[in-house]
């Protein structure tokens, strides 16, 4: 087991980021985490608001730090690299919206591809000047990325860690790119380097542009349920709680140089996981079952709509001794639950 004491976290204003900062510093007493992040759209310092406080204390967090910064800025992220001497970076910054990167894709390949490369050659400048024999002993660079850079499955069949790249979004192909980056810095310069791959995350503190949270809204507020195509799209969800168990698990004990497929063997046609919030939200607001079915409307694909992502995680489970901890319909209650009392 590998252990770190400062450790850069990037996107960690994000979604998922936002739960691995509180994770890591829930569990690991000794860590100090600095979150680096621009704060786009999707970045809301809010999602951080107990961790910066010492977790219910008055004062603030002294193992917590926070750098408003661009991942593209590579004096920048030199310069905070030669100050604050890493030892582990999870790097998270993304543009992370398919929708988004089909009308804007350049966004998409300024930060998921540049500002990795410049994150990696940070960590390498930097690491390799401290160190002597082993400049690169007890460093860790942990990219996290998506399972859609394997492409879409029929109907049969999983991604697994060996499965050939397909990327077929400007999303995705910039996050395939980045993580053949990443790999190449491990293969060319000896970076001690993991990846993980993840499947559809939910839960508390996403931004309300994604499926789940848009549709609660939506519910909440008795409008229209707009569903790509016939809703007979696949995707596999995992609760974001349990990605972030996973990061930590792999962090300290994953492989170096080894990619990890991340999922929660759950997989639902989006058609049936609308009906299923449409269920657990009337339910919560007492109204009767059924009542918001008929605000489910379809409308036009989304353009190369990919048909089904599905995940093959047993590397994870069997390596490291990982499980998801909530079944889906536990994880999407408390979900439910968390955006009608904070708002989506
Ligand atoms: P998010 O969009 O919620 O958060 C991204 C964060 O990165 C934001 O806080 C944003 O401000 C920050 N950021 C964006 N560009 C930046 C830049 N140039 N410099 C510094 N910070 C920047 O994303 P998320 O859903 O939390 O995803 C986090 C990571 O996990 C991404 O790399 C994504 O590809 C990956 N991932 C996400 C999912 C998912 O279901 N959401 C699944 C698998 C992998």
């Amino acid at each position: 087991m590998r252990a770190f004491q400062n450790i850069l976290v990037t996107g960690g204003a994000g979604f998922i980021g936002s739960h691995v900062i509180r994770h890591l510093l829930n569990s690991h007493s000794e860590l100090k985490v600095t979150n680096l992040d621009v704060l786009t759209y999707a970045g809301n310092l809010k999602n951080l608001a107990d961790v910066e406080v010492s977790f219910g204390a008055e004062s603030l967090n002294p193992r917590y730090n926070f750098i408003k910064g661009n991942i593209c800025d590579k004096y920048l992220v030199l310069n905070l690299f030669k100050t604050e001497q890493f030892d582990a970076v999870i790097h998270l910054a993304a543009e992370s919206h398919v929708d988004r990167s089909i009308e804007n894709p350049m966004t998409f390949i300024k930060t998921n591809i540049i500002g990795t490369a410049i994150l990696l050659n940070s960590a390498r400048e930097v690491w390799a000047q401290q160190g002597s024999e082993n400049p690169f002993q007890d460093k860790l660079f942990f990219h996290v990325s998506t399972d859609e850079v394997y492409g879409s499955l029929g109907n049969e069949g999983l991604f697994t860690e060996t499965t050939a790249y397909d990327p077929r979004s400007p999303y995705s192909a910039s996050k395939a790119s980045s993580d053949h980056i990443v790999r190449a810095y491990h293969h060319t310069y000896g970076l001690p380097v993991v990846i993980s791959n993840c499947s559809n995350n939910y839960g508390s503190h996403q931004y309300s542009e994604k499926l789940i949270p848009v549709m609660i809204g939506k519910i909440l507020e008795s409008q229209p349920l707009p569903i790509y195509g016939e809703g007979i799209n696949v995707r596999d969800w995992l609760y974001v709680v349990d990605h972030a168990r996973a990061i930590d698990d792999i962090l300290h004990r994953g492989t170096v140089g080894d990619t990890y497929n991340i999922g929660g063997l759950n997989e639902w046609r989006n058609i049936d996981l609308v009906k299923l919030l449409i269920k657990l939200v009337d339910s919560e607001l007492g109204r009767n079952p059924g009542t918001s079915d008929s605000l489910i409307c379809f409308v036009k694909d989304r353009a190369g709509h990919d048909l089904r992502y599905a995940i093959d995680a047993s590397k994870l489970c069997s390596e490291l001794d990982w499980q998801p901890s909530v079944t889906f319909e536990e994880g999407l209650l408390k979900t439910v639950k968390w955006y009608l009392a904070h708002g989506s």
